[in-house]
């Protein structure tokens, strides 16, 4: 009878209030029962979309298949579907001629916003605004959800110590505490207090797990981690987006301790479903499930099937694996129907959160998709991101912000005049050339003298992650041009570093320079003119080595999306005074990678700073060059009078932690006060610093606030080899100020 009245109210499209959670539960339960094994083996199943799905059915081939399982009922979900006209279209075929009209989940890679597009998560990140991150996906699932969408493949959790990895510009960086309280915002801001809303979706924390730590940063290569850093580094950005009610987690591709991920029961029924309660459901990646057998796990898609649903994979990802084998496997009783049962279970009960039982056209509304797509509003939320996510790495004699009047300035640089490199890898939806370039950017302050020249083209290849991006190695012709108008200019901005496209999934790289001949051209423009400012535009760590000994102004402006030019333009000239801080390590050279900052200590005697001092490489200095957690400010900040209220605490006690920061300069600013704390002495070792609290607090020119943060058995303990949280007493030291190697230092004991 409910099923009937679901079916009823579906056709007429009416909207019912926000079901509870026990009235949820007890219609999942009615549903099942109703449920055929091949129905269950349906939900448990993801067919990528194809474009032309208002369009004539073609004969034969994937797309006559997924047509034929959509009236059956054996598709649950869809991936990469664009547009309401084309949503619509499948799911009034699931909706109205399969047998019991179960609507589909409409899944989509919302990586950075839909069409107006944030700048990169990696960059995100450098804000360190919880707030405006969290804005950023909210703008992103108001796009996405009024074309169809309903599920992001989002957030990416990953932490990243290895900069050659192409998908480091996906994620948070490198620490776990900052990549923690990032997840919290992006689920936040995805899925909204109430995922029944038409403007919230729901999402996705990826790759479970370990992805981020592939071996010498080769994608998909193997990993090979031990339990402390799984527990310690890799799961906490997971656990705390569980934590903050995501409502699907991916898994990865890479292996774990010869365990390739999907079949990992450890991970995805011991610590996701079991320890963590997770009541969603895990999605494989990309035939992830296939994968086992190129991985040596499983010898046919059978055994796949079988190892991947047990192991608590509850959806295939157009690997076409369950849907082929899982049903048999049930009735051969080799896996138990309850193992589909959970699964399905999970999903639908995402599905009746999401509201689309009561109506499963809820995201198909053609004048809000026409309202939302491009909404202006959503221009100045990236853009207010853009701009904040801009980390400002060198600044000598104030070359930067530029003067407004009566300079000449030679902007130089093919990503200067790019409109799509800024856009990134992950923009799906986003069309060519829909990014405002520095160029544009720069030409709206009308009151100096501009003058632009390539100075070195890239030659992109086919745009697809598995197709080469090709650089320009060879080809110099435009250097004179561009070390002619140098000659003649004030100042040169030289916008040099990665093609959108040489960052993202399957791009990794092992030179970590500025790719190609931009190396050579910014050394031949500065033979000319010394007054350089760098812009670099990347998705992951540069090694800038002589750029950061030579070049008077540097700034890390990434791929900053769909406003770059006009963020970047409104930095150079002061409008906008920058506040991001490093979310990872910058290496002096390739070879320092992975460098990251709260390393361990090694056995070896250690210097006057407490920090190691014989595990060092002969020929590098062993610092990075820029450290997690630095970043400059046209202000400039003090840091005074670190206080605790006391030197000796119980475990379990809170710890108040306050400090005076004050702004120096005559310009109002932002600073990311960042607290560390090293543990001395512990059962499992301990880094040398650990984030434990950060917070964006602005000043006024000259103003002084005090900043006050706790430290508590949630931020004093770790994971031991067990995998369980411990508190151990010992002496620790709290560090505060501006960046990882802050020098502001205190000490207690706790008992
Ligand atoms: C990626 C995932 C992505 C999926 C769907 C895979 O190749 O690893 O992150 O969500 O494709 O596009």
């Amino acid at each position: 009878i409910i099923l009937v009245s679901m079916k009823c109210k579906t056709i007429k499209g009416q909207e019912k209030k926000i079901n509870t959670k026990q009235e949820i539960e007890r219609k999942v339960d009615s549903l099942l029962q109703l449920m055929t094994i091949e129905e269950k083996v349906g939900q448990m199943n993801q067919y990528n979309g194809f474009w032309d799905v208002t369009g004539p059915i073609p004969e034969g081939g994937s797309a006559e298949k997924k047509y034929e399982h959509l009236r059956k009922g054996w598709v649950g979900s869809m991936l990469s579907v664009r547009g309401v006209k084309e949503v619509r279209a499948v799911q009034k075929i699931v909706v109205e001629e399969s047998r019991l009209g179960i609507p589909l989940i409409i899944g989509f890679d919302v990586i950075h916003g839909y069409k107006t597009l944030s700048p990169i998560p990696l960059a995100e990140a450098a804000s360190w605004d919880l707030a405006a991150i969290k804005k950023s996906a909210e703008v992103a699932a108001a796009e996405a959800s009024a074309v169809g969408i309903n599920w992001t493949f989002g957030p990416n959790v990953d932490i990243v110590r290895d900069a050659r990895w192409g998908r480091v510009m996906e994620g948070a960086g490198e620490d776990p505490f900052l990549g923690s309280r990032i997840a919290e915002a992006r689920v936040h801001g995805f899925q909204g207090n109430d995922l029944s809303a038409t403007n919230t979706i729901a999402a996705c924390a990826k790759h479970f797990a370990a992805y981020g730590f592939a071996e010498a940063g080769k994608e998909y290569n193997t990993v090979d981690i031990g339990t402390s850093t799984l527990h310690n580094i890799v799961l906490p950005p997971f656990k705390a987006a569980v934590n903050a009610n995501l409502r699907t987690v991916m898994n990865s591709f890479n292996e774990i301790n010869g365990v390739p991920v999907t079949g990992s029961s450890f991970l995805q029924r011991d610590i996701l479903k079991g320890k963590w309660n997770f009541d969603g459901f895990v999605i494989s990646d990309w035939a992830s499930i296939n994968e086992m057998i190129n991985w040596g796990h499983a010898k046919d898609k059978r055994e796949a099937a079988k190892i991947a649903s047990i192991a608590g994979s509850d959806m295939d990802m157009e690997g076409n694996v369950y849907i082929e084998e899982l049903a048999q496997l049930v009735k051969d009783d080799v896996v138990k129907e309850a193992i589909l049962d959970d699964a399905v279970r999970r999903i639908l009960r995402v599905k009746f959160e999401l509201g689309l039982f009561e109506n499963p056209y809820k995201y198909c509304d053609e004048a809000r998709e026409k309202e939302m797509i491009g909404n202006p509003k959503h221009h100045e939320a990236v853009l207010d991101m853009a701009k904040k996510s801009i980390v400002l790495l060198k600044n000598e004699n104030n070359l930067l912000p530029l003067k407004k009047e009566g300079q000449k300035i030679a902007l130089i640089g093919a990503l200067a005049n790019d409109k799509t490199s800024p856009l990134g890898s992950w923009r799906i939806a986003s069309d060519d050339e829909t990014a405002v370039s520095v160029l544009e950017g720069m030409q709206a302050y009308k009151g100096n003298e501009l003058t632009f020249a390539k100075g070195a083209e890239f030659f992109i290849g086919k745009q697809s992650f598995l197709n080469e991006v090709v650089v320009n190695t060879t080809d110099k012709s435009d250097f004179d041009e561009a070390i002619k108008i140098a000659k003649q200019s004030d100042v040169v901005v030289m916008v040099l570093g990665e093609h959108g496209f040489q960052t993202g999934e399957g791009r990794s790289r092992t030179n970590l320079q500025l790719p190609g001949v931009q190396q050579e051209l910014l050394e031949a423009v500065y033979k000319v003119n010394k007054n350089i400012v760098l812009v670099l535009n990347n998705g992951r760590p540069l090694a800038i080595t002589w750029a950061d000994k030579h070049i008077p102004a540097i700034v890390e402006a990434w791929q900053l999306g769909t406003q770059t030019g006009n963020a970047v333009a409104q930095v150079l000239y002061g409008d906008y005074n920058p506040s991001g801080k490093l979310p990872m390590s910058f290496p002096r050279n390739v070879g320092q990678v992975p460098i990251y900052y709260n390393y361990k200590n090694t056995g070896r005697p250690i210097d006057k700073d407490g920090n190691v001092f014989w595990s060092h490489y002969m020929d590098v200095e062993k610092t990075p060059l820029y450290p997690f957690g630095y970043g400059l400010s046209y202000s400039t900040f003090e840091y005074s009078d670190l206080k605790l209220n006391g030197t000796s605490f119980e475990i379990g006690n809170d710890i108040n932690v306050s400090v005076n920061v004050k702004n120096t300069s005559s310009v109002d600013g932002k600073e990311v006060v960042q607290l560390y704390i090293r543990d001395l002495f512990g059962s499992i070792t301990r880094p040398v610093r650990e984030l434990k609290g950060f917070e964006l607090t602005a000043l006024k020119a000259g103003e002084t606030k005090t900043i006050n943060f706790t430290l508590n058995k949630e931020t004093l303990g770790f994971y031991n080899n067990d995998g369980k949280y411990i508190v151990e007493p010992g002496d620790f030291k709290v560090f505060v100020g501006g960046s990882s190697i802050t020098v502001h230092e205190t000490s207690f004991e706790l008992k």
